[in-house]
């Protein structure tokens, strides 16, 4: 699934194929999760692709702007000729294409007039972990207290934007913390683990992925992860074996001997 990782990796491929290309064709066979008019990118030149989140904020000329969140299977690739599931292309000047693949059309486009960041979608973002930083006070500050789980506030993008299921069951794995704990129980000193070891598993992954594609591991892409996907596996650090909890209908992976749940 893209994660903050995987679309840092997209952002980096769009602005190395399409930045100082002029859009001279657009094809948008699947309208369905395109919102504003594809046919005014023509004749603009791109300026920059930027992220925030899991957000990618495409720049024109003529204060033209592209929001592109890529659901649960979309990517943009290089050259996609005929390729299933491809939802829209920009073709350039240069005769370079680029193409929107997305099988599950979970995706969306829009493409609007002015800043990208000043669309509310953007706007409702928390901080960035790569952009802004991510410490243990701002972690505990931006998730607050209770009873919730520390998965599910680490899943809401207007808190801190970027992670998905992935990212927090990694970053739970590799600070020791289970991601079910009420919040109320994270012990003081663990948040600046926790948040050391969210930017870990990003730097790893953007290390581990880079490429022209990625391949998503629900894809059958490979599984560089320490805990995701592992149960049954040994866990890397103990060596007991990994287990897998179900939460809000999202696995999550766990050492039962590093990240015991507290009572
Ligand atoms: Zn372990």
């Amino acid at each position: 699934m893209p994660e903050l990782p995987e679309v840092e990796i997209v952002r980096r491929n769009l602005t190395r194929w399409t930045v100082g290309r002029t859009v001279v064709r657009v094809d948008a066979p699947d309208q369905g999760r395109l919102d504003g008019d594809p046919e005014a990118l023509v004749g603009r030149r791109v300026r920059a692709w930027r992220r925030r989140g899991k957000l990618l904020l495409g720049e024109l000329d003529g204060d033209l702007g592209v929001l592109s969140h890529l659901g649960m299977t979309g990517k943009w690739v290089h050259a996609p000729g005929d390729r299933r599931f491809v939802r829209l292309t920009l073709t350039l000047d240069d005769g370079g294409v680029v193409g929107l693949v997305d099988a599950r059309r979970l995706g969306r486009t829009t493409i609007l007039r002015g800043r990208p960041e000043d669309h509310p979608t953007a706007r409702a973002l928390g901080p960035d972990p790569l952009l802004d930083g991510l410490t243990g006070a701002t972690l505990r500050a931006r998730l607050g207290g209770g009873r919730a789980p520390l998965k599910q506030r680490l899943l809401e993008q207007g808190r801190v934007a970027g992670l998905g299921n992935i990212c927090v069951v990694e970053a739970c794995h590799r600070a020791r913390l289970h991601p079910h704990t009420p919040l109320d129980a994270v012990p003081d000193g663990a948040w600046d683990a926790l948040a050391a070891a969210a930017l870990d598993h990003i730097a790893a992954t953007l290390e581990a992925e880079d490429g022209d594609e990625v391949a998503y591991v629900n894809e059958g892409g490979d599984n560089a992860f320490l805990a995701y996907g592992k149960a049954g596996s040994p866990c890397s650090f103990c060596g007991a074996i990994i287990a897998r909890a179900v939460l809000a209908g999202r696995p999550s992976y766990y050492c039962p001997a590093c990240q015991p749940l507290p009572n």
